[in-house]
């Protein structure tokens, strides 16, 4: 066997041609061990400046953008990594709601490495956005705490899944005004231990910011509860 046949014979083992790029689904050779295959990965709508150094969307120009020089959000600063293309809505809407938790694993990678590259904050405890536990029932499980369990797992730092809770059984966001969210989130959320943020910088997570209302509910409530401060991560963004 000359070097070449070893190299695709190790290859094969290591990427067998059977498993497919999560991204465009095509079964070619060059996938890393996240899943995805190069081109993807190159072509990956990772969020670059300027963006918002409040809410972390992206800007045309550096500097606030219009939401955050009329909204006052609770937390200290929030960023996302992707921005929230087609493509991208589609593996976080098969993530949630295909049963496809497995994704969490290269999700949460690309939060890692966002998160070492733009995140200069210190943080005590991650906590994620709650589902309603009929929903989480529902779906088997919370996508933003497996997201947050990858991240936490990276950078060392503790999740905690209990300490907020979603209490009110609330209709989807998606298609809602901003007011109509805001009156959604009403009494939403409820901070079970407040010991375990008390005085803490906590790092909240969720897949998708939008408007920001639901970071920013949870944001209020973990403040009200006697966080120090609040910082947001989301793995995606848009406009
Ligand atoms: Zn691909
Ligand atoms: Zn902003």
């Amino acid at each position: 066997m000359n070097l070449f046949a070893i190299k695709e014979a190790i290859l094969d083992i290591l990427y067998p041609q059977n498993i497919a790029c999560i991204l465009c689904r095509q079964r070619v050779r060059d996938i890393d061990d996240k899943g995805v295959c190069r081109a993807c990965a190159d072509a990956l709508p990772v969020i670059v400046p300027p963006v918002c150094p409040k809410c972390g969307r992206p800007v045309v120009e550096e500097g606030i953008c219009n939401d955050c020089a009329y909204v006052l959000y609770h937390f200290e600063q929030a960023v996302s990594v992707l921005h929230y293309t087609p493509e991208i809505k589609q593996l976080i809407h098969r993530f949630k709601y295909g049963g496809v938790s497995y994704l969490s694993r290269t999700l949460g990678w690309w939060m890692v490495q966002a998160f070492e590259q733009r995140c200069n904050w210190n943080v005590d405890v991650i906590v994620p956005v709650p589902l309603h536990s009929r929903r989480q029932r529902q779906r088997g499980f919370n996508q933003s705490a497996l997201l947050a369990r990858e991240l936490g797992r990276y950078i060392g730092v503790t999740v905690n899944e209990d300490v907020l809770v979603r209490k009110k059984y609330t209709s989807p966001q998606a298609g809602l005004s901003k007011f109509q969210r805001m009156q959604n989130l009403q009494g939403a959320f409820e901070v079970k231990a407040p010991e375990a943020v008390r005085d803490k910088s906590v790092l909240l997570i969720d897949d998708v910011f939008t408007t920001g209302s639901t970071v920013d509910e949870c944001s209020r409530v973990l403040l009200e509860a006697g966080a120090r401060k609040v910082y947001v991560f989301t793995l995606a963004t848009g406009r």
